[in-house]
């Protein structure tokens, strides 16, 4: 079969939300499509498909995104604040170790997941394509 440049690309099988509406229910662990299924079994792992409405959440790969926004946002949060606090009380440094660290750590772990869930709701706005059906359901696919 040869590709034609003019022909539409394959409806989605799955409810395609609005970017807010995705992103609103990736961050409350809500499937992004149907907003009944959770997206995450685990911490980050995300489920390989909605149990409500069998969007396959799985093959959404959302790489290294969440953990470059987590980064940005923990970031332009906390180093402006260390840096005022450094300029406002000139604590010594083993109290900013005891300071900062725990607390980059617990804003990075406690923003990550919902962050994740966002960028899944993203995706899903996007829109699931033929090679996401094939990788989690080969029978989803019309010419399979
Ligand atoms: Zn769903």
């Amino acid at each position: 079969m040869r590709w034609d440049p003019n022909s539409e690309p394959p409806a989605s099988p799955y409810a395609k939300p609005g970017y807010g509406l995705g992103i609103q229910r990736g961050v409350m662990n809500r499937c992004p499509c149907c907003g009944e299924g959770k997206v995450f079994r685990a911490y980050l792992k995300v489920v390989d498909e909605c149990s409500a409405c069998h969007a396959p959440l799985g093959a959404l790969r959302s790489d290294d995104a969440p953990p470059y926004f987590t980064i940005l946002i923990v970031g332009h949060v906390l180093v402006p604040l260390l840096f005022w606090v450094e300029r406002a009380y000139e604590p010594p440094i083993w109290l900013h170790m005891v300071i900062w660290l725990p607390l980059f750590t617990l804003a990075c772990i406690g923003l990550l997941r919902p962050i994740k869930g966002a960028v899944v709701g993203w995706m899903c706005a996007l829109g699931f394509d033929a090679q996401d059906h094939e990788a989690v359901m080969p029978a989803a696919r019309p010419d399979a």
